[in-house]
């Protein structure tokens, strides 16, 4: 499979004009058909609040019970010694990811010590998308100077002050009643240790559209920032060439937006994170993979998570050359009417969907 171009003998992504990239058969597709797995070419982050009680590796919850495999120092948790033992031998690919992702833990705890909240007073303003592009441009610069420092063997007087800044400024970038920002530290972290571990599923992402406006408060792309750049100063020498450039860390975090879904207790599917009530949400996760499906409300592909692997297949015959589509809603496009399923779908994905399913429905609607 190539990834960037999303190509195997039976499928490849697409140029439409209009409708811009999607999946097509480039042969008859049988159903059940496995199109395509994996197992770690994706990006997740489990909810702080979750921590305890959901397997780093497979995901897996037991009713909100703690597991007791802990690996306290890097914040993860474990079903069992075979998922630990898969989780570790993952990062030790790279010698010293175990040592950055103790550095992020300390600093994730470290931050709760400090006794000022962050003064709040740009809470409502909801920044414009050239304005986040700028502020994270503008913090390039500094970006470069700490990961020269980090690659200096004598770090001057200069250059050791800029560390300590930037993780004073990250510290103080935290959130007093929540734990959002630890959040945020983590899944900031997912996107340089993804780098470290598979750096094309990094590359694939960065080719990936946005839909929606990364809307997001002042305060946070602040934060983000701050948390950012005292993330990558805290790398050994030896990762600080996979710190992603500030301008490719918010293309990430825009498509963070327009395509993660929820990790979901008691549900191998994804889930749309915006509505969902049955069940609870222990964290997200961006595939980036599916991300060049679009969506039908009447898919010819599923997604299934069991544990750590994802697999995708066909649901019916797809003639080749046809569009294979993926539903965003999770299986409720099945029960929803036509209005509640376009609301939904402009309200996660900022698209009025146009799928055979809605238009006849649409029309059906305008004949009765
Ligand atoms: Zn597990
Ligand atoms: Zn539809």
């Amino acid at each position: 499979m190539d990834k960037t171009n999303y190509t195997s003998d039976d499928i490849e992504s697409r140029y439409t004009p209009g409708a811009g990239i999607g999946v097509f058969a480039k042969r008859q597709l049988q159903p059940k058909q496995t199109l395509y797995e994996t197992s770690d070419e994706y990006f997740s982050i489990i909810y702080r609040r979750y921590w305890k009680e959901v397997c780093g590796f497979c995901y897996n919850y037991d009713s909100g019970l703690d597991w007791k495999l802990k690996e306290n120092h890097i914040g993860v948790v474990f079903c069992s010694e075979e998922c630990r033992s898969k989780f570790m031998k993952r990062i030790a690919i790279a010698p010293d990811l175990h040592a950055f992702l103790i550095s992020v833990e300390e600093f994730s705890r470290k931050r709760k010590q400090l006794k000022t909240a962050p003064d709040p007073e740009d809470d409502d303003i909801i920044p414009d998308r050239r304005i986040i592009e700028e502020s994270w441009t503008d913090s390039q610069n500094t970006l470069l100077d700490i990961v020269n420092t980090l690659a200096s063997d004598k770090p001057n007087k200069a250059q050791r002050k800029l560390l300590s800044e930037v993780q004073a400024a990250g510290l103080r970038a935290y959130d007093e009643d929540s734990d959002t920002d630890i959040d945020s530290i983590k899944n900031l972290a997912s996107y340089i240790a993804t780098n470290v571990l598979s750096p094309s599923t990094v590359a694939h992402t960065l080719t990936l559209s946005t839909t929606i406006e990364p809307c997001t408060l002042s305060r946070l792309l602040d934060q983000q920032i701050n948390h950012y750049l005292a993330l990558v100063s805290l790398l050994p020498p030896s990762l600080s060439q996979y710190a992603l450039s500030a301008p490719s860390i918010a293309k990430i975090l825009a498509v963070d937006r327009s395509n993660s879904f929820g990790i979901w207790s008691g549900s191998s599917d994804l889930k749309c994170t915006h509505t969902e009530e049955r069940s609870e949400l222990l964290g997200s996760m961006l595939v980036p993979s599916l991300s060049r499906f679009n969506h039908s409300c009447s898919p010819t592909v599923s997604k299934q998570r069991s544990r750590h692997t994802w697999t995708f297949s066909t649901t019916d015959v797809v003639n080749a050359d046809q569009e294979i589509f993926i539903t965003y809603l999770g299986g409720d496009e099945k029960t929803l009417n036509v209005d509640d399923r376009r609301q939904r779908l402009v309200n996660g994905w900022g698209f009025i969907c146009g799928c055979v399913k809605c238009t006849n429905e649409s029309t059906q609607s305008d004949i009765d």
